[in-house]
């Protein structure tokens, strides 16, 4: 009974866990289930990341062939580099993740991982090769052990500990009635945003794939859980290629690059140093996120701009 209940467990965890990460992936697995929207191509070869570039090359896509959505997008994210990406709303970043994914074909231009058109490799090697640390990780009504588990199921208890003490879970776990054994979800502890997506960092740095997007949480987070999260991401990013929808200013300041989006296109690039020097559209969006910051004493998306 086990045997059969685990891998739908499994599936549910997997299902769920992408609805947190992308928007309307509901419809979209819905929609796979019937008709797969990209298939592989029939002399497709497993993906081998050895260094984990990852190169769009202008990059048109739309939903529907009548409204374009990427419109010309081209970066490259050079090995274990850090690249976040802002924006305002609908500006396109979710939907470059969901065309990283290949959960849909690129209308025109190419993806490039490793140098290798992501239209020719197996679809499961890409997805196995790309770890997700989505807005809201769901949690099970097990143990946090076992829910950080879910990162590599086969991992010994002493791999979790260790991905639960890099995620900065553990002071955390430490208050805690029994420790890492302390039920959690909806009949345990209810976690916190910032604690939630901790934990989902620890099963992200558990699987270790070597290359992670990160869809950071909207939601205004404490300092603590703040600094935790930063901690934690700066674990993943030193061994991983790291690609980040950045919400909150603390993020943006330390990566290598930062994508300007908007309606479409990457309307500026750069570090952060060099993008408040422009003084262009970046500038005026780290000025208003001050002002904001300075009203209300905690940072805000900047997706809300
Ligand atoms: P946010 O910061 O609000 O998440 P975003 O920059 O991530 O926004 P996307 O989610 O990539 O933006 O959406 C870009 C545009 O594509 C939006 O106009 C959105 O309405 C549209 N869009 C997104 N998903 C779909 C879909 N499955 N079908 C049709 N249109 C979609």
């Amino acid at each position: 009974m086990m045997q059969i209940f685990i891998p739908l467990n499994f599936l549910g965890f997997v299902y769920r866990e992408m609805k947190g990460a992308l928007a309307n992936i509901e419809k979209m697995f819905a929609l796979l289930a019937v008709e797969p929207a990209v298939s592989d191509n029939p002399d497709a070869r497993e993906l081998e990341v050895r260094s984990g570039r990852i190169d769009f090359e202008e990059v048109h896509f739309g939903y529907r062939e009548d409204r374009e959505i990427l419109r010309g997008v081209s970066f490259s994210v050079a090995p274990r580099q850090k690249v976040a990406i802002v924006g305002a709303s609908g500006a396109g970043k979710s939907t470059l993740f969901k065309l990283l994914f290949r959960f849909y074909d690129v209308s025109d231009g190419r993806i490039l991982i490793d140098g290798r058109d992501i239209r020719e490799v197996d679809q499961q090697s890409l997805r196995r090769a790309i770890g997700v640390v989505p807005q809201d990780a769901v949690l099970f009504n097990q143990s946090i052990l076992e829910n950080v588990r879910y990162g590599r199921a086969n991992a010994s208890d002493e791999e979790v500990m260790e991905a639960i003490r890099h995620a900065q879970l553990d002071d955390f776990i430490r208050q805690l009635p029994e420790g890492a054994d302390t039920l959690v979800g909806e009949r345990g502890l209810k976690l916190s945003g910032g604690e939630k997506q901790r934990v989902a960092i620890a099963r992200a740095l558990l699987k270790r794939p070597p290359i992670m997007v990160f869809d950071e949480a909207t939601s205004s987070l404490d300092s603590r859980s703040e600094r935790g999260i930063l901690a934690a991401m700066g674990e993943i990013a030193r061994e991983q290629t790291t690609l980040v929808i950045a919400h909150r200013l603390s993020t943006v300041v330390d990566a290598d690059v930062i994508l300007v989006m908007d309606r479409g296109r990457i309307v500026e690039r750069g570090a952060h140093g060099e993008l408040l020097a422009r003084d262009g559209h970046y500038a005026a969006l780290w000025r208003m996120q001050q002002q904001e910051h300075s009203a209300e004493a905690l940072p805000s998306a900047v997706s809300s701009v």
